[in-house]
């Protein structure tokens, strides 16, 4: 069972949002690539844990801080008696293991950090966490390769390592031991580790962008294109055709505003210059009050 859905993370949604709107810089394109490739890897991660067939309770995504320490966790599956911890990596090519300076390469000669030592900083901290909650569990952690294009050359047989080839044969191990939740001790820690999470601002690992270098308008939900066309209540998307109700889209591109520029106050007034293409107030200030609390009065209403 899957406690908490996945969700993108909110830098990786402004960056797409971004992409939409501006020609983004040559290293935030980097991270939008590498951002997108985790997450996906993560979801790849979580269907095949939809192959466990004994009780378990998953988490994904947690950010935690211990002693002033932040560590993230990727995916954590709580079973009867141990906890397994994956750290979820979606490295694509060859890869080189050197086991005697416990370093990762990859193969065409560039050094990388061993993910290997942000797994075991991890575990160290997950068991701090879970001494100071007062749950004692034998913790697996594993760093898991998911892409099937990923090869790890001399790899020793002792690390906690899962290579794409081994995912079934993790899963299949995992249902091999009989697993039941039935006390309410996995599913309190499973609480108590969610109220744990700790919420950090994407706005600070972010480039500086303004509203001004962004392209004003509604863009389309399916292919992000600007060629929307009103018809009645309709926007149509003249590329895909595609058909969005104006008051979802305009609410859709209300909260796409509020995560790009969070101080910024919303106002009628603002919505409709961001969304471009309605020309009517009213629609505006309907949609907006429909959806957000209003605040202040006449021309100093805005929305929260
Ligand atoms: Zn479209």
């Amino acid at each position: 069972m899957f406690l908490n859905p996945r969700t993108v993370s909110d830098e990786l949604e402004i960056l797409r949002h971004l992409n939409v709107r501006m020609t983004l810089p040559p290293k935030e394109i980097q991270s939008l690539s590498r951002l997108e490739k985790g997450f996906h890897g993560e979801l790849v991660f979580d269907q095949w844990l939809t192959n466990l067939k004994v009780e378990v309770i998953i988490l994904s995504d947690l950010l935690f801080e211990v002693q002033k320490t932040k560590f993230q966790i990727d995916s954590l599956a709580i079973t009867q008696d141990r906890l397994y911890l994956s750290e979820v990596k979606n490295f694509e090519g060859d890869y080189l293991y050197d086991a005697e300076n416990d370093r990762f390469f990859i193969c065409s000669g560039k050094e990388i950090t061993n993910p290997l030592h942000q797994l075991q900083r991890c575990d160290t901290l997950l068991r701090q966490l879970l001494g100071n909650l007062g749950f004692q569990f034998q913790i697996v952690s594993l760093l898991a390769f998911v892409n099937p294009e990923f090869t790890l050359y001399q790899l020793p047989r002792d690390l906690p390592i899962v290579l794409p080839t081994q995912l079934n044969g993790f899963i299949k191990k995992i249902n091999g031991a009989p697993s039941n939740l039935h006390s309410r001790r996995h599913r309190v820690l499973a609480d108590q580790l969610l109220s744990s999470i700790i919420k950090e601002s994407p706005y600070p690992k972010l480039f500086k962008y303004e509203y001004g270098q962004l392209r004003k308008g509604i863009y389309c939900k399916m292919c992000k294109s600007f060629k929307l066309i009103v018809r009645g209540s309709v926007l149509i998307c003249n590329k895909c055709n595609c058909q969005e109700r104006i008051d979802q889209a305009v609410v859709r591109s209300t909260y796409e505003y509020k995560l790009l520029f969070p101080t910024e106050k919303i106002t009628a007034k603002t919505i409709k210059e961001w969304c471009a293409i309605i020309e009517s107030d009213w629609i505006i200030r309907r949609t907006l009050k429909e959806t957000f609390m209003a605040r202040g009065n006449g021309q100093w209403t805005y929305y929260e």
